[in-house]
Formats: structure tokens, sequence, C-alpha cells
């Protein structure tokens, strides 16, 4: 009891004191009440706090490893890209090399037709049997060949214009004299 209290209480007439203290000790019990309330506020408060903390730190961990797994997601881009590129680069070139190949090939194709006898589509050669023969119609074939052709009509089997063994010149390099 207070000295306020005790003031208060002296003040008081006899038969309200009882009354007086009753209420006196309603009011401390209310006050101890508060009190004990409010350290469990202010423990609450700081558990709370305390938490607020933890959080904010597992929420910056978290940051940095979002900031760490877009680094990796970004790397893991960027190197898909580059492999994309040199992937169509390699594939443009490979293209490139069968265009000219197939074009070798064409010209190689139209090489051998040029250098082959049309009757046999065998190469002919320089000397012998099989020798460069051509026709009053400048077509080429190897003279066996033509021959054997001319034998059995009298045209070149190229263009149809009329020919006869006559009419044969034979063709040779610098090599293989007639
Ligand atoms: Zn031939
Ligand atoms: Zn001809």
């Amino acid at each position: 009891m207070t000295r306020v209290n005790n003031d208060l209480r002296n003040k008081i007439p006899e038969n309200l004191r009882e009354d007086f203290e009753k209420q006196t000790y309603k009011v401390q019990f209310v006050q101890l009440q508060k009190d004990q309330l409010t350290t469990e506020r202010d423990g609450l408060l700081l558990h709370l706090e305390h938490e607020m903390d933890k959080y904010a730190s597992v929420l910056r961990k978290l940051d940095e490893q979002n900031k760490t797994m877009e680094e990796i997601k970004n790397e893991f881009l960027r190197e898909v890209s580059e492999r994309k590129k040199l992937r169509a680069e390699a594939l443009s070139a490979l293209k490139e090399q069968e265009k000219n190949h197939s074009l070798e090939m064409d010209k190689l194709n139209q090489t051998i037709l040029e250098y082959t006898c049309s009757i046999c589509l065998s190469p002919w050669d320089t000397f012998g049997e099989h020798r460069l023969a051509s026709l009053a119609c400048g077509h080429l074939f190897g003279d066996d060949c033509i021959k054997i052709c001319l034998s059995r009509a009298g045209e070149c089997p190229t263009c149809r214009s009329s020919a006869h063994t006559g009419d044969l010149r034979y063709i040779c390099d610098r090599y293989h004299l007639l």
C-alpha cells in the first residue's frame, strides 16, 4: 500500500474503509495483471523482432541464391545459344560443301560424257582399236565402234548426217603419231 493510498485511507470514514481496502486490492490486482500482460507483450514483441530478423536474413540468403541461380541460368542460356550458332555455322558450311561436291560431280559426269564413246560408253584411247576417230560432221567415237556402226547404217549415230568409213579422221595427241 502506497503512502498516497494511506493518506486517502485516513480521510475515508470508518464504515467505508473496509470497502475502500477491497477496492484498493482489486486495483492492485488489476495493476499486477496489467504489469504481467505488459511483460508478456514485451516478450512477444522481442520474440517477434527476433523472428523478423531471422526472416529478413532468410530473405537475404534467398535473394543471394536467386542471384546465383540467375547467373547460372544466364550462363547456361549463353552456352546454349553459342552452341546453336556454332551448329548452324557448321551445318551451313556442310551444305556449301555438299553443293560444291555436287557441282564437281556434275562437271565430272559431263567430262566423262564428253570423253566417252557414245556407242559403247567407254573412254576412247589415243591408239589401238578404240582410238579416237572423227566423222565429217565432227562427232567423235572409238574407231572399232563407229566402223561397226557405219557398216550397218551409213549415218552418224549422234546427228544422223550421212557418213562413210572413208570420212573417218584419226585424232591423236603429240605422243601417239599415226
Ligand atoms: Zn566405243
Ligand atoms: Zn554427227
